[in-house]
């Protein structure tokens, strides 16, 4: 089969109504190849990426973060609508539901703090409403039979297109040949024939269409741009969900998992900045919650959540040392102002044991 970006069979006559579809398109190849293979037949298609507030990418680019080469990290998803040569809408679906979702998943999480089926369905139900109200006949993803261990099995797939409401109408071009026909399909809105069979992780035939179709710009699979899929991310939020029962968050807290390194002692919690970016980002949370800093040597910005005694602001304290200029002194001094206002000093000996750090590591 050969295909283009500017093969446009159509499927309608210049009389007909055009048939249109609602992409969405993460920024990978396979999202990029979903959407030139659904434009190849000639269908308009709306391309939408759902901002949930947990993209990787998108934070470092949000605080100001560089690449090791000095770049700043670019949007994935509007350097795949650029090669696409078309339009993009984000649709930002963060905030009180999306977060309900994260903490509540009815089909439970992934292999760390990612609700993947519950997050498809979540995503699909908002393109279902834009489907109905842009007068599209189907939505399409670029997701492939089996190269995800549970988001993308059979069965998944079936659960998720119906849970969405999404039942025949949900259309998955890579694999459509491995699955039911869909009602575009059966309808002849959509050639089937010209859709594809790919299943599993092998990238193989994903880079050959690719070089077909003249797709050469696309990023490296690399785990996905999800915090939520981040194995760090997923401890520090794990540990804090154990630790409420109500199980709720709030979007600041998203954040502040998502920076500094974090230490648990007791049932208090120690987040300390890794750079001078997050050590200013951190300054941002510093409401309710203690502020820990050295004086007289240079040294990065701390915070501590809960009711911390005194012998665990020490401990606190020589961890903070630690990071700082003033790591190799025999004491450091280090200021604590508290929620409160009040404020106290203590002098430490920085902490230089890496099993006891490491013990204390979320
Ligand atoms: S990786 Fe993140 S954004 Fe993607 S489906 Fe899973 S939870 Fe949602």
């Amino acid at each position: 089969m050969t295909v283009s970006l500017t093969d446009s069979t159509s499927s309608t006559s210049t009389t007909q109504k055009p048939v249109r579809a609602i992409g969405l398109l993460s920024g990978g190849l396979d999202s990029m190849l979903a959407h030139a293979l659904i434009r190849s037949q000639g269908i308009e298609v709306r391309a939408i990426n759902f901002y949930t507030g947990l993209c990787i990418v998108e934070t470092q680019r949000r605080l100001g973060r560089r690449r090791r080469d000095g770049s700043i990290p670019a949007n994935e998803a509007l350097g795949a609508a650029a090669n696409l040569e078309m339009d993009m809408e984000f649709i930002d679906i963060s905030g009180p539901d999306y977060l309900h979702l994260i903490t509540h998943p009815r089909y439970g999480y992934g292999a760390n703090a990612n609700p993947c089926v519950d997050c498809r369905i979540f995503m699909f139900q908002k393109a279902k409403a834009l489907m109905e109200e842009w007068g599209a006949s189907f939505v399409f993803t670029g997701e492939v039979l089996g190269q995800r261990p549970k988001s993308q099995r059979r069965d998944t797939l079936r659960i998720v297109e119906r849970d969405s409401g999404l039942t025949g109408r949900l259309v998955r071009p890579l694999s459509a040949k491995l699955l039911e026909p869909t009602i575009p399909e059966i309808e002849g809105l959509l050639d089937r024939e010209r859709l594809l069979g790919f299943s599993g992780r092998t990238r193989g035939p994903q880079m050959a269409l690719a070089r077909e179709m003249g797709l050469t710009e696309f990023p490296q699979p690399a785990g996905g741009c999800c915090f939520l899929t981040d194995e760090s991310f997923g401890r520090r939020f794990h540990d804090l969900m154990a630790r409420r029962p109500e199980r709720n968050l709030a979007e600041e807290e998203v954040l502040l998992l998502a920076m500094g390194r974090h230490f648990r002692l007791g049932d208090s919690k120690l987040i300390v900045a890794r750079n001078e970016l997050e050590s200013g980002a951190l300054k941002r949370f510093e409401p309710g919650r203690h502020t820990i800093e050295a004086i007289g040597v240079n040294g990065p910005v701390a915070l501590a959540e809960g009711t911390p005694d005194e012998g665990t602001r020490c401990r606190m304290s020589a961890i903070v040392a630690r990071y700082g200029q003033g790591r190799t002194h025999a004491t450091v001094t280090i200021e604590w102002r508290a929620p409160d206002g009040s404020s106290e000093r203590h002098e430490v000996t920085p902490e230089r044991e890496e099993a006891a750090i490491e013990a204390l590591r979320i």
